[in-house]
């Protein structure tokens, strides 16, 4: 059996396309949707993805608005320009790019975007209240909801299904798996000291990668049918490309599409996902505000 691929750059484009006409429908009643993006500093990978968020915002109708600081930038500095972006009405979500300078203290900083323009959904009380019932976060964080929409879009059940999540990081494995125990899966988080890991992924109805290690899942790993959500993002040597890099995620890909039933590949799963759902979040904020 060879498995269904779930294209995730089809499924961002159609997301990028509601996210277009929301937009739309808020302009027409006056509303510019607006998000502000942050960045401190001069690392050139960090400015790739602000361009690429910013340039996405443009394709949809959003408006961005770009403030870059030094990389010797104070704290105070920081701080200030979040908090004046929090109070500007023209701003519906503030994304400041990470990793900040080794002189900022990130927390304070994520701390000081304001709930509801929290738009990658990385505030604490966000995130504690995607663990709690019955509580509704403002804001998804970015990649985990990604990650949700696969699977929804590609027909996964999600209720009642065995999932195995791997990797317990704050922006990925912890969030996804709140996300899919909040959607009645069961759920079992798995991390470096986890015992025989490949015993408990073969269970896996559901397995979701996300620990940033070069085709870590073999087909050994996988139950048969099982939907596989690669989000690995690795480089690799590779000397037949011209840059001798090619990018992979944590699944052996060419093995496991063999054994499950449905996997992303990478590139073209989970990574266009993040900037759709940012884009999402933007255009919901500003709806919100409208009332
Ligand atoms: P991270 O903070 O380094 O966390 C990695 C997690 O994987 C940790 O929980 C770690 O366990 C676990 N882990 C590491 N080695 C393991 C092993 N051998 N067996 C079992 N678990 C292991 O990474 P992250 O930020 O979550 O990112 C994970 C991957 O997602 C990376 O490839 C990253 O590039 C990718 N990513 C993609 C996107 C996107 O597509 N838009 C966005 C963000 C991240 P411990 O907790 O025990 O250390």
């Amino acid at each position: 059996m060879t498995a269904r691929l779930i294209d995730g750059k089809a499924i961002s484009a159609d997301i990028r396309g509601e996210v277009k006409e929301a937009a739309e429908r808020l302009r027409a009643k006056g509303i510019v949707p607006g998000l502000a993006t942050v960045l401190v500093g001069n690392d050139p990978a960090s400015a790739k993805y602000v361009s690429m968020k910013r340039k996405k915002c443009a394709e949809v109708g959003i408006e961005s608005f770009h403030h870059e600081l030094p990389h010797e930038a104070t704290q105070e500095q920081v701080l200030e320009l979040v908090t004046r972006l929090g109070a500007d009405p023209a701003v519906h979500g503030i994304l400041v790019q990470l990793p900040l300078p080794k002189q900022i203290d990130e927390p304070t900083i994520l701390n000081a975007v304001p709930l509801a323009k929290d738009v990658d959904g990385f505030h604490p009380l966000n995130i504690g209240a995607l663990a709690m019932k019955g509580r509704d976060p403002a804001f998804v964080p970015c990649t985990p909801n990604g990650f949700i929409e696969l699977l929804d879009r590609s027909g996964t059940e999600i209720s009642g299904a065995n999932a195995v999540v791997l990797g317990r990081s704050n922006i990925v494995g912890m969030p996804v798996a709140l996300l899919l125990v909040g959607r009645n899966a069961t759920v079992t988080i798995c991390h470096s000291r986890t015992q025989n890991l490949p015993e408990v992924t073969a269970r896996a109805d559901i397995l979701i990668a996300a620990i940033g290690r070069a085709h870590f899942v073999t087909s050994d790993m996988v139950k048969p049918g099982a939907t596989v959500i690669d989000g690995g993002t690795n480089v690799i040597d590779d000397a037949s490309r011209k840059s001798g890099k090619r990018l992979v995620g944590d699944v052996d890909f060419g093995a496991v599409q063999e054994i499950a039933g449905a996997i992303t590949p990478v590139p073209g799963g989970v990574g266009p996902m993040t900037i759709a759902m940012l884009l999402q979040n933007t255009v919901r904020s500003a709806a919100r505000d409208a009332g």
